[in-house]
């Protein structure tokens, strides 16, 4: 389509008129950063005047950011845990938000090992749905003709629970899939994939990745794009195809659906869809049956651009696997989203993995920014926020936002850098979740986590005479799936009574047991995360690594056991020093119900 010279865009050729407005709206909400934030910050605070949280801090209607910075404070989840609680048993209240809390979105960040409840309202959904349309019009500046074919991305819907006041708490995603929004979409040629809803709203994973990937293959040519939301999300669905190839080249090759998907509505779509094709299936089979992984992506989807997935913070330790598996296709992180709030997207998302920067869209909610303190340096009692126009280029801050749905300066727990600016909107770095020690997917155990899991385990060293006196850690992703793995340095008083491997193996599910629920349930349900190891060194080798930080410039008087490593060197003298190796033998206890 043909487009108008008055809708073109700086940031590139649009594709086609609906594209020309959304880069238009990237431009002017960039271009008005500071105006567009203190539009929002007054909207949310008028929408929200009468609130009791507000109140409570004598905001009296102000909608000013001077008034509001001086009188709201800064807070954490904890913080807000008790209103967060009222709103969980049914108080209708308007406590955070004058309008009603339609369901909360459950974080993957922890507290107390459950799974943060996010409040939302209806009119959020419209905000996400507004980010996601920006998407497409950013990549199609860079890979044309993605009209021309679909997206093969593998979606999944989780478990949902209710509140004892009868609201519904599940993740943003499985919220979104499951609302009008996404099932009713207007057909958009651009953004066409080959999974068809009923396989993306099926609750049961294995019949839902089954039937995604079966679709899939059955369109492999048309396929321009492969994706997920987390790198480790793509990697489990090559590992899935990896094991169950067979079946699904039978059921090709039959034009029969396998007889474990008994979903009713997924059956009667692949009715439709499935048909016989002998060459496809003898295809599959010839290229899956190779003992050679590498490029498979490229051999079965031969005509991908590129994968799209994130692959910033945790995820960048699957980019050499995705590489060995696509044969080095260019990866695309498209946008920074919370459950809390969706925060903005990538201007340019075929750039490298290293550089990819996300602009903060101003209009998504009110955006203040704590600057981080280097380790060790402590800031004064009362830091100052600093405005989304006023970050400087170069700097660390943690994320502090103020959403419609009735977050005030509540911390995000992201640490962010300044690498630039689009107009006068700035473009962040994501460096890193502050206090993750260990995650393999969207699981995130801290050092308190791991340093109560390891006491919970080695209790049952005692009767042996025998405890932990070092430990560390690593989230090992060579495996698909990827897995904690936990170094031990014992102190054995009684070696004809030592530990054997059985208690051993105990000990790794009596880790398990102690991790938060995301983990359990990535274990237990998503089977994202693969039993938990324990590797026992020889006694002294903790010494070793004291030894070998020192050598290094660390200073002996402050040297503390590292309680996570990923550094080679460091690895290799743990792992040279291992005299056992033992694995959790059970899945440890998940439901979706909380504790609390
Ligand atoms: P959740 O609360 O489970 O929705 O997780 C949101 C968190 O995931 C964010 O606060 C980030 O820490 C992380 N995250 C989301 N998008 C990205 C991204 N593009 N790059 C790195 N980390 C991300």
């Amino acid at each position: 389509m043909a487009v108008d010279n008055a809708l073109s865009s700086p940031l590139g050729p649009p594709a086609c008129e609906k594209d020309a407005k959304a880069l238009q709206f990237i431009e002017e909400m960039t271009r008005n950063t500071d105006s567009v934030q203190e539009d929002v910050l007054a909207k949310i605070l008028t929408q929200n005047a009468e609130v009791e949280y507000l109140k409570r801090f004598d905001l009296d209607g102000a909608t000013d950011r001077e008034t509001f910075k001086s009188k709201i404070p800064m807070i954490r989840y904890e913080d807000l845990q008790p209103e967060i609680q009222r709103i969980a048993n049914g108080d209708r209240s308007s406590i955070l938000s004058t309008h009603p809390i339609s369901e909360f979105l459950t974080s993957s960040g922890t507290s107390a090992g459950e799974r943060k409840l996010m409040p939302t309202i209806k009119q959020e959904l419209d905000r996400r749905q507004l980010l996601y349309s920006l998407l497409m019009p950013v990549m199609n500046l860079y890979v044309p003709g993605l009209d021309k074919g679909k997206g093969l991305y593998f979606l999944f819907v989780k478990s949902e629970t209710r509140t004892p006041g009868g609201l519904f708490a599940r993740p943003v995603l499985t919220s979104y899939y499951k609302s009008d929004h996404f099932k009713t979409r207007p057909y958009d040629p651009y953004n066409v994939y080959t999974s068809p809803n009923e396989a993306i709203l099926c609750a049961d994973s294995f019949q839902s990745m089954y039937t995604q990937m079966l679709c899939g293959l059955l369109e492999r040519q048309q396929v321009l794009r492969v994706g997920a939301v987390f790198a480790s999300g793509l990697l489990r669905a090559i590992r899935f195809l990896q094991l169950h190839w067979q079946e699904l080249s039978d059921d090709i090759e039959s034009g029969m659906l396998n007889q474990e998907i008994t979903d009713p509505s997924v059956k009667d779509c692949m009715v439709k869809i499935l048909k016989p094709d002998p060459e496809l299936a003898e295809f599959v089979r010839m290229e899956c049956s190779k003992e050679n992984w590498e490029g498979i992506v490229t051999r079965i989807w031969p005509n991908t651009k590129y994968l799209d997935v994130i692959v910033t913070g945790a995820m960048a330790q699957y980019i050499p696997t995705l590489d060995y598996y696509s044969g080095g296709l260019p990866l695309a992180c498209t946008m920074y989203a919370s459950s809390e709030c969706y925060f903005g997207l990538n201007l340019n998302p075929m750039c490298k993995p290293s550089e990819v920067c996300y602009t903060i869209m101003p209009n998504m909610a009110y955006f203040e920014f704590l600057p981080h303190e280097p380790a060790g340096f402590t800031h004064d009692s009362t830091p100052k926020l600093v405005d989304l126009a006023d970050v400087e280029l170069g700097k660390e801050y943690e994320l502090v936002i103020t959403t419609f749905a009735g977050l005030y300066r509540y911390r995000v727990g992201d640490i962010l850098r300044v690498t630039g600016f689009h107009n006068s909107a700035p473009q962040f770095h994501f460096v890193r979740r502050k206090n993750v020690l260990l995650s393999i997917d969207s699981d995130k155990t801290d050092e308190a986590e791991l340093q109560k899991a390891v006491e919970n385990a080695s209790q049952l060293l005692r009767e042996f005479n025998t405890s932990v006196v070092e430990y560390t850690s690593y989230a090992d992703t060579k495996t698909i799936p990827g897995h904690y793995v936990i170094y031990w340095e014992l102190l054995v008083k009684d070696s004809a009574n030592s530990p054997r491997d059985k208690v051993l193996n105990q000990c790794c599910l009596a880790m398990e047991e102690c991790l938060n629920s995301v983990y359990r349930q990535g274990r237990v349900a998503d089977h994202s995360i693969g039993p938990l190891e324990i590797r026992v060194v020889k006694n002294g080798t903790f010494e070793e690594l004291m030894d070998y930080a020192i050598s290094r410039g660390a200073s002996i008087n402050q040297y503390k056991v590292p309680r996570c490593v990923n550094f080679n060197p460091i690895m290799e003298l743990l792992d040279s020093r291992v005299v056992s190796k033992h694995f959790s033998p059970a899945l440890p206890y998940w439901t979706p119900e909380r504790r609390r």
